[in-house]
């Protein structure tokens, strides 16, 4: 097993951050679902969920939800990703919960809970312009909403949620609350009686709860990002839970090359290790190093942050971290440490990998 590089969680700000986004989201009378496929599920974050009290645990992993099921037995798990067919079975072991967006699958779910003797929980999701899961017409969700509550006898019609942000980029504005709830609200007068959960979304749906004008009727949330990395709310939507704190997972690699080269490449330019045309800034000669970690390791190097003043990550190949040292205020040598705090993508790289060496701080 390497030494490096090296992913750090810090036990103490997982199990803070789980507090912060609990405190307030409950403040907000919304019940949260702690979403672990951000880091892949890791034990550690599970164990840090469970013992700040997580009620409930989503995945999009059928894997996550079953390490889960095994690390902390209690707490009800939830679905994230639409189920397909030959998912059906698992689906229904695993999962005390999901989110659905067809009638065939609700079909399958219920045929399925009752093979296992089980009675299986559903949220119907309403596509809202996101263009990736959920009912486009509004009758088409209250028709599967009449054969989850009326027709299928192992299913529990639990509520209506949707998904903003992910495919279509579109933001969770009033506006888009109200027009859940709207159908949410059809769903309940067709079948006569109130769901237990409005389910509004992920972490882009908390800077309604910070704004104080998320619809008081969704009562439910699936956060991943705001309690794990807790980096993207902040620099994309500029806002911050209270108390939630960056960097609870950390990457650090070690250098191995360190030397004053050109910063404009010499030669004529044709593309780079995964095919694409990079721009690249003249500087003169400047201090470079090199770390031994790359693309495969966390994918997008432009969003790595060094955890040290003066360092700059230049670019990365697969396997090599290209950094620019010149102003850095140690003095670097090869075999030195560098560290880096990671966005979302980053960390459900690194989170993935067999091969980097994991280092908990309890
Ligand atoms: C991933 C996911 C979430 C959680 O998203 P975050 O941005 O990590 O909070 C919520 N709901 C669904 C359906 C998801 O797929």
């Amino acid at each position: 097993m390497r030494q490096y590089p090296r992913l750090t969680v810090d036990m103490k700000k997982l199990r803070g951050n789980v507090r912060a986004v609990k405190k307030l989201c409950e403040n907000a009378g919304i019940f949260p679902a702690f979403v672990i496929k951000g880091c892949n599920g890791i034990p550690e974050a599970i164990r840090a969920a469970a013992e700040e009290g997580a009620e409930m645990i989503g995945s999009s992993r059928l894997e996550q939800l079953r390490r889960a099921k095994e690390i902390a037995p209690d707490i009800e798990r939830l679905m994230l990703r639409i189920p397909a067919p030959s998912e059906a079975a698992d689906v229904v072991e695993v999962a005390d919960i999901s989110l659905v967006s067809s009638l065939e699958a609700l079909e399958f779910l219920d045929t399925e809970a009752g093979k296992q003797h089980k009675k299986h929980q559903v949220i119907l999701m309403a596509d809202l312009g996101d263009l990736r899961e959920g009912f486009w017409e509004t009758d088409q969700l209250v028709q599967a909403a009449i054969y989850a509550e009326q027709k299928a006898d192992n299913l529990i019609l639990a509520g209506v949620g949707t998904n903003l942000g992910c495919y279509g980029a579109i933001d969770v504005t009033v506006e888009k609350m109200d027009e859940l709830v709207q159908v949410a609200e059809t769903v309940e007068s067709a079948i006569g009686r109130r769901l237990k959960y409005i389910s509004g979304g992920g972490t882009t749906s908390i800077p309604r709860v910070l704004a104080k004008d998320m619809h008081p009727r969704v009562n439910m949330l699936r956060i991943g990002e705001g309690w794990l990395s807790a980096r993207d709310l902040e620099d994309i939507w500029h806002c911050t839970i209270p108390g939630v704190e960056k960097n609870a997972f950390i990457l650090e690699a070690e250098i191995s090359e360190i030397r004053d080269k050109a910063s404009y490449p010499q030669g004529v330019i044709k593309c780079d290790a995964f095919g694409n045309v990079p721009t690249y800034e003249d500087r003169g000669i400047r201090k470079r190093a090199i770390a031994s970690a790359g693309k495969v390791d966390y994918g997008y190097p432009e969003m790595l942050e060094p955890l040290e003043e003066g360092i700059e990550v230049l670019g990365a190949s697969s396997d090599h971290t290209l950094l620019d040292i010149q102003e850095a205020k140690r003095e670097l040598k090869i075999g030195d440490i560098v560290k880096f705090g990671m966005k979302y993508a980053n960390t459900v790289f690194v989170t993935g990998r067999e091969d980097i060496a994991k280092n908990i701080i309890e």
